[in-house]
């Protein structure tokens, strides 16, 4: 067993190989990173990005290798999610809105990079701003999912999300839930909407889309 202290680690340098590095760093750049270095050799290019104190290494190899697409890249934690995800959006990039984790009680958010691997974009604490949702959201985000899980089983969702923006644009994601209130209205909405609604509107309920419901009762009284 070792006795002695482990050395003090200094600074950490992420290193994601791809495609096109101009591609990747002008896509890291809408995500707050700037160049700090770069450098050319026969084989490779590298460029190394900052953002405060956290580095990323961006490489090419020559001859270039096969490069998987990766299910979880990076999962960078923001102050202000909404405010990153905006610039992302201004620049054409698609968000998908997960949610709030319990990891990530402001939002979470996935992105696909350029080379097609996944990113996650989260805020680790709800803002004042934010709708209070405190012990709830953990068990509101896993039954979000679990009802997502079952109507992606049971076929997908028939529409995109119904929920519009405050400005009244329509919401791009698919919707993978369906929410119900007791007046027996109801919509399709994405993850992330789906939680904003059922934060926001008092008796709204997912709905069960394994169950026959009311009509499946009346039907058996025949
Ligand atoms: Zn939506």
């Amino acid at each position: 067993m070792l006795s002695v202290m482990p050395p003090v680690l200094k600074s950490m340098v992420s290193v994601a190989y791809v495609r096109n590095i101009d591609t990747a760093r002008s896509f890291f750049e809408l995500l707050g990173f700037r160049q700090h270095s770069a450098g050319e050799a026969e084989t490779s290019a590298w460029v190394v990005l900052s953002h405060g104190q956290y580095l990323i290494l961006l490489a090419t190899a020559q001859p270039a290798f096969e490069l998987p697409r990766l299910p979880l890249l990076f999962y960078f934690f923001y102050d202000d999610l909404n405010a990153a995800l905006r610039r992302l959006e201004s620049a054409g990039i698609e968000v998908t809105r997960l949610g709030h984790a319990p990891h990530a009680l402001g939002g979470e958010a996935r992105i696909i990079d350029p080379d097609g691997n996944t990113i996650l974009l989260g805020q680790r604490e709800r803002t004042a701003a934010q709708p209070a949702g405190g012990e709830d959201q953990e068990s509101r985000f896993s039954l979000l999912r679990e009802a997502a899980t079952a109507v992606a089983a049971s076929g997908g969702a028939p529409s995109t999300c119904q929920v519009t923006d405050p400005q009244g644009q329509p919401c791009p994601q698919a919707a993978e839930v369906r929410l119900a209130d007791s007046a027996g209205a109801t919509v399709w909405a994405c993850i992330g909407h789906a939680d904003e609604v059922l934060l926001t509107v008092t008796g709204a309920f997912v709905a069960d889309e394994g169950s026959d419901g009311i009509h499946g009762f009346l039907a058996s009284r025949r």
